[in-house]
């Protein structure tokens, strides 16, 4: 007999470092987006649920604020242990969620993973400077400490890897932390509040609380939540921002992409076509660093084209559990969203070289499919142009030079990722300079910046004026504070003479 809504398992918040079932009465379905069918039912939280998880994560502040940093990167030490031991786990409930193959879930597990390796190096971080007699007998230094009870709100495309993003070194700076991920796919989070208690966490520094628009809106509006690391579309992105900041808190809002690979005539066409494939079609395109638009330098569209074209017949799509390239997209709702554009296109005079439309899958008819589709001479006019899609379709635009190629990637609303294709290394730094995006790839297709460096876009593609990780998510989560200091006696700590110990 088929399952009805309440016989589903419901997907709780965590608060005080128990699952909370949740009791407002609000839930949202989940599917399994590679059958088509609702799996799990998700709790939305209504004010009084927001306001418990506030208060749980300000309770646990000052305590661990105050725990020795060794003891905080001790916890950080143990995650990152079990998570290396367990990361096939959180793997399969992404894809059963998500959607995207196991292999990918995996990797966006492993580049989380690097950020929690970088916060294991907190005590370094957190180094201020010291000025000795700036006057006589007066000494200044500086220190960075914790903000307070902070929140994470994430996108349903990187459920494991976007949280990991902030939560690692916003925990290991001192503050607690409300993680608010997306209704689509909010299992993980669980599971890794669930890991994290293992790993030694006190109860309530970490909590996640489920829920949409109301839960957000809460989070925005409540004195007590100091800052706010949000990942999702620019619209919501803008007004998160707007409305945070309105409220007096710390806000980096990073939004959507269009991301563009410029490929000029003596680029290696063979890279330039895996890289494509790999940037255009992993994880369905629902990636905010994948490639949306090919600018191909003239004269090499056409051989290009032939050579993306045999690739993507190699390509399978299916079940994320049966080994294949690529699955389903998330939702039946963005499927057809994602689908429209491939009709806007061919209405606005494209050239529909390979149609997603239709596709043969390895995995169940109901699935919410769409095959790598390839556009070729798509106007700039378009929406398809214009418009972030965020699915597996490819476009290719074809321009004269080098010159006019840069002029349209600027022209853009969006600077979040963009790639140069080029053996040229005197083009390839004139791109990096002239080029009016955050992340670049020289012959790299995706240039996701590794956990030390920061990772975020300009223009629409990020609110906001500090970027996630690296050394800028460390400034992100502490504020800094100076001492001016006259001691006019020495003090010290009286006679010990066993080896000094972290403790
Ligand atoms: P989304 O904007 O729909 O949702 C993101 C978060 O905002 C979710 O937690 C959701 O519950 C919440 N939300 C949704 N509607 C809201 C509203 N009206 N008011 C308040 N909160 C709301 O984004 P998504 O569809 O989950 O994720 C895909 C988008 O995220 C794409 O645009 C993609 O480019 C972007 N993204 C950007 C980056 C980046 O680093 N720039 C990374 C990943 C994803």
């Amino acid at each position: 007999m088929p399952a009805t809504a309440t016989d589903l398992a419901l997907v709780a918040h965590w608060i005080d470092g128990k699952e909370q079932p949740g009791v407002s009465g609000r839930t949202a379905p989940i599917f399994d987006p590679a059958l088509g069918t609702v799996t799990k039912n998700v709790s939305l939280a209504n004010q009084a649920e927001i306001a418990a998880a506030i208060a749980s994560a300000k309770a646990a502040f000052p305590a661990w604020r105050d725990l020795s940093m060794a003891k905080r990167q001790q916890v950080l030490f143990s995650f990152r242990e079990l998570l290396n031991a367990r990361k096939g786990e959180m793997a399969e409930i992404i894809t059963s969620e998500h959607g995207k193959v196991l292999s990918d879930a995996l990797g966006e597990i492993s580049r989380g993973q690097e950020v929690v390796e970088f916060a294991c190096g907190i005590p370094h971080l957190l180094k201020g400077d010291y000025s000795e007699n700036v006057s006589t007998g007066v000494d200044v230094y500086s220190t960075r400490q914790a903000l307070g009870v902070v929140a994470v709100i994430s996108p349903f495309n990187f459920p494991a890897m976007v949280p990991m993003w902030f939560f690692p070194l916003a925990l290991a700076a001192g503050n607690t932390v409300i993680l608010k991920p997306s209704e689509k796919d909010p299992s993980s989070a669980i599971w890794m509040a669930k890991l994290l208690q293992e790993a030694g966490l006190p109860d309530g520094v970490f909590t996640v609380l489920q829920g949409d628009k109301q839960s957000v809106d809460g989070l925005l509006e409540h004195p007590d939540v100091k800052a706010i690391s949000f990942v999702g579309s620019t619209p919501i992105a803008q007004y998160v921002y707007e409305t945070g900041t309105r409220h007096g808190k710390r806000i980096q809002a990073l939004g959507g992409a269009k991301n563009h690979m410029l490929v000029l005539p003596d680029a290696d066409l063979d890279l330039v076509a895996d890289s494509a494939i790999n940037a255009g079609f992993g994880s369905a395109g629902e990636r905010c660093m994948a490639i949306s638009v090919i600018v191909a330098v003239e004269p090499v569209a056409d051989v290009l084209i032939e050579k993306i074209v045999t690739r993507m017949k190699t390509l399978t799509v299916g079940d994320g559990r049966r080994s294949c390239d690529m699955g389903p997209l998330v939702t039946e709702v963005h499927r057809d969203k994602v689908a429209s554009y491939i009709d806007i296109a061919a209405e606005d005079g494209a050239t529909i070289v390979v149609d997603g439309r239709g596709i043969e899958v390895n995995g169940d008819p109901n699935g919410f499919w769409l095959g790598p589709t390839l556009i070729d001479a798509l106007p700039v006019t378009s929406k398809a142009y214009t418009e972030e899609i965020f699915g597996p379709v490819l476009s290719v635009v074809r321009v004269a030079s080098y010159e006019e190629g840069v002029d349209l990637i600027n022209s853009g609303a969006f600077g979040n990722g963009t790639a140069i294709f080029t053996n040229d290394g005197g083009a390839a730094r004139r791109f990096q300079n002239e080029i009016e995006v955050g992340m670049i790839g020289i012959n790299v297709p995706i240039p996701v910046p590794v956990s030390y460096f920061s990772f975020g876009g300009w223009k629409n593609s990020l609110f906001g004026d500090t970027k996630a990780h690296g050394v800028e998510g460390v400034h992100f989560f502490t504020r800094g504070k100076a001492i001016t200091s006259r001691w006019l006696d020495p003090s010290h700590g009286g006679i010990n003479l066993g080896f000094p110990q972290n403790a």
